[in-house]
């Protein structure tokens, strides 16, 4: 006897778009359980624009888009519990959850889980020095100034180029703090241009292959060493440092259950209905591919969400357990491809129509689609690292014993 048809962990644009177009599609019991107060995710802590524009065709500011996300919830009958944190995944659609009245398991026919993607803090990037106040990721940022009216420096150094990185720029200038510069370790900018001339458009020095070495100062953060292109060290006074991007999968349930994780996206392997190796498990959103945007994210959900309603419908709790599962191969210095699993056997229109793709570096050649020795796409062209790349999955992959995806370098 289950608790729920479909239960969902995580109230970002992902599950919020998933829950939603499951009671659209006529599941009963819709169960979207979230740890914090409210939902929304990571979106709800963006003092900024632009939220919405493809998923309700507005643009909003992110505590709106999350009081929207709320809104759809309530109005399609979505079971909401917020201040509930799922603790564990259990094999065969359970979870156990730690709520305000103590430790639950909950049963479903099905699991979503869309848990979202975190920036890499400071312990993860082995930046030695001094531990003092003022060292804070993008998200934590904008969360003291979103919740708590906190702004921790007024002169810090920004480090990283991602399209996040902009969104720091953004929350600085808009409450007093005007960062000394902006760095980044790879030889170029990761956000694309015009996006890029930002930083020095509003008088930001922005320094590409340059890394920070140390943190100085006793309480407070001092001061800074950089290590700049050419190799010479470089003292920067500073208030605080701002680490931003270098996004990672929120996967620590997945970690400790059977399931793990890919070791490139280091999110949950899925095929292209967003199902992982356990057929009650489903997952969506950055949690499989750190990281897109929220449009993004809630349109992955919604479709995920489709394909959980017509796995219902079709063939309710039949098991998929004797189902084959042929993993995707790909040559360096590609990174990271989702879906990751092709699945024999799922009839349904599938939820991921293209492999997301990520470049580890930059790179100039050849990328090409391969099922059973057979070239089916290929582009040439240089390819950088972290920009969103989408290849078609062509239908005869569900019955290819190779699917590959290689690259040939050109020097
Ligand atoms: C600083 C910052 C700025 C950004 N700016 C923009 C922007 O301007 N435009 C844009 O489109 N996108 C922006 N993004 C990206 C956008 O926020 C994400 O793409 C989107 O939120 C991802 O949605 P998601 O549902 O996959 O995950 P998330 O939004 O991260 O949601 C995951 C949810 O899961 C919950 N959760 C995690 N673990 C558990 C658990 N064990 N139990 C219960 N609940 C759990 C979390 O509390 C969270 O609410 C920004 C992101 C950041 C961090």
């Amino acid at each position: 006897m289950s608790d729920a048809d479909v239960i969902i962990v995580g109230g970002g644009p992902a599950g919020v778009a998933a829950a939603v177009e499951l009671r659209r599609q006529g599941v009963g019991r819709v169960v979207l359980l979230e740890r914090e107060a409210q939902l929304g995710g990571a979106t709800r802590h963006c003092s900024h624009s632009p939220f919405g524009m493809l998923d309700f065709h507005r643009v909003y500011f992110g505590a709106a888009y999350g009081k929207r996300l709320e809104a759809e919830a309530a109005r399609a009958g979505v079971e909401v519990r917020t201040g509930h944190s799922v603790v564990r995944l259990i094999a065969g659609g359970r979870v156990e959850l730690a709520t305000p009245h103590g430790v639950e398991t909950l049963q479903a026919r099905r699991l979503l889980i869309a848990t979202g993607a975190r920036e890499t803090p400071r312990a993860a990037r082995l930046i030695s020095g001094d531990r003092p106040i003022g060292v804070v990721t993008t998200g934590a940022l904008q969360s003291y100034v979103a919740f708590h009216g906190l702004m921790p420096f007024r002169r810090p150094l920004i480090v990283g180029s991602e399209l996040v990185s902009l969104s720091a720029v953004l929350t600085c200038l808009s409450h007093g703090a005007r960062p000394v510069a902006m760095i980044e370790p790879g030889p170029h900018p990761l956000a694309p241009a015009p996006l890029m001339w930002f930083p020095r458009a509003m008088g930001i020095p922005f320094h590409c292959g340059a890394e920070l070495l140390d943190i100085h100062g006793a309480s407070r953060v001092e001061d800074v060493t950089l290590r700049l292109r050419d190799g010479t060290l470089h003292k920067l006074a500073c208030d605080g440092v701002l680490l931003t991007g270098r996004f990672t999968p929120e996967s620590a349930l997945l970690l400790q259950s059977a399931i793990g994780v890919d070791p490139f996206s280091a999110g949950p392997a899925i095929d292209p209905y967003g199902r992982t190796a356990d057929p009650h498990l489903f997952a969506a959103g950055n949690l499989l591919r750190a990281v897109e945007t929220a449009g993004w994210s809630f349109r992955e959900g919604r479709a995920v969400g489709r394909a959980i309603a017509e796995d219902l419908a079709r063939d309710a709790d039949a098991g998929l357990d004797g189902d084959a599962l042929l993993p995707v191969t790909f040559d360096p210095p590609v990174k990271l491809v989702v879906p990751g699993l092709i699945r024999r056997g799922n009839r349904a229109a599938p939820a991921f129509p293209n492999f997301q793709l990520r470049f580890a570096r930059q790179a100039r050649g050849r990328l090409s689609l391969v099922l059973d020795g057979r070239e089916m796409w290929a582009q040439e062209k240089t390819w950088r690292p972290e920009r969103r790349i989408a290849l078609p999955i062509p239908s005869a992959a569900q019955t290819a014993d190779r699917v590959h995806i290689g690259f040939e370098e050109r020097t």
